[in-house]
């Protein structure tokens, strides 16, 4: 396939490479990056995207996606595929899908859970709206980038997917974070913690696969200084969303909220800024009465 590839930092970047081992024709175009070794290097964005079946995206935000794709989308050819993977706001995946759609293009909002280590392995998850047409074009480089991509509906709901995804996941952290911090005012052993509620029903991904507290449980950021892994500031990023999302659509998210709170006030007030998210740990031991 003929791929136009935007956006080459820490996640496109992989990404991408993945997509020229595979065998496809890819151009790529960065304000910053040089494509993957085996790719093409396109002078603009309008450039990577002329004559590609599919012209996928991984950029910081709804913003500059959709500046983008206005620059893209006159430049694509009728009948291809426009499909973003980076993270943003519902309201700029709708938007960008009915300018698609104008032009008759296909398009997807396709985010990805699994960070810089999954997609340098091709083991990401893509969470995907748009049409079971467009869907079924891009699935075969899905499943070079990714393990798993879940059909989920129309256009947004994969970006509405993500966003309560990490809405989840950063509540469950603080969570797991704040019962450590009492855990060790009560005396109780780190490891004999994990064991337990590892195994019982306060277990999440937060405490089984990615255990905030050094040498306990499986290898994780807290185990390296807490370097990330998923960085703080990514985490407020998507918890805002959550909460702006949350507005928009008139829902009742109090935890999301406060967890969008407490990240706010770890990355700016704070030293969280450039630590994983899961150094809230260190924070509530050092915030302890
Ligand atoms: P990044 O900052 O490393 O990469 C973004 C790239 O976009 C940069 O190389 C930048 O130069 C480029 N860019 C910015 N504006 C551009 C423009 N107008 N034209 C062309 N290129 C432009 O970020 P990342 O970590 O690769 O994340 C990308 C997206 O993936 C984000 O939306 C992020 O929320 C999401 N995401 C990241 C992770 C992660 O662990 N890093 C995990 C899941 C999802």
């Amino acid at each position: 396939m003929k791929i136009g590839f935007i956006g080459l930092g820490n996640m496109g970047g992989p990404m991408a490479a993945n997509l020229v081992k595979a065998g496809h024709e890819v151009t790529g175009f960065d304000l910053v990056t040089a494509p993957p070794e085996g790719a093409t290097r396109a002078a603009s964005a309008a450039e990577a995207a002329a004559g590609a079946d599919v012209v996928i995206t991984m950029l910081p935000n709804g913003a500059i996606l959709q500046a983008v794709a206005a620059e893209v989308i006159p430049a694509m050819k009728p009948g291809a595929v426009l499909c973003d993977c980076s993270t943003v706001d519902v309201q700029s995946a709708r938007a960008v899908a009915d300018k698609a759609a104008a032009a008759d293009l296909g398009a997807l909002d396709a985010p990805v859970s699994g960070g810089i280590g999954g997609a340098s392995a091709g083991t990401l998850t893509f969470m995907v709206g748009g049409s079971e047409g467009s869907f079924a074009t891009v699935k075969p480089l899905f499943d070079i980038m990714g393990q798993k991509a879940v059909h989920c509906g129309e256009a947004g709901a994969g970006q509405a997917a993500k966003i309560c995804n990490n809405m989840i996941l950063g509540v469950t952290m603080i969570a797991t974070c704040e019962a450590f911090a009492l855990a060790d005012k009560l005396g109780l052993d780190r490891q004999k913690m994990f064991d337990v509620v590892s195994t019982s029903s306060g277990y999440s991904w937060s405490m089984n696969a990615y255990c905030p507290a050094p040498g306990v449980g499986p290898q994780s950021p807290a185990d390296n200084g807490y370097k990330p892994g998923f960085a703080a500031e990514l985490m407020l990023k998507d918890l805002r969303l959550s909460q702006q999302a949350a507005e928009a659509a008139d829902a009742d998210t109090p935890m999301g909220q406060l967890a969008a709170a407490l990240y706010t006030q770890f990355v700016e007030t704070e030293d969280g800024k450039g630590m994983d998210f899961s150094a809230m740990l260190p924070r509530f031991e050092k915030r302890s009465r």
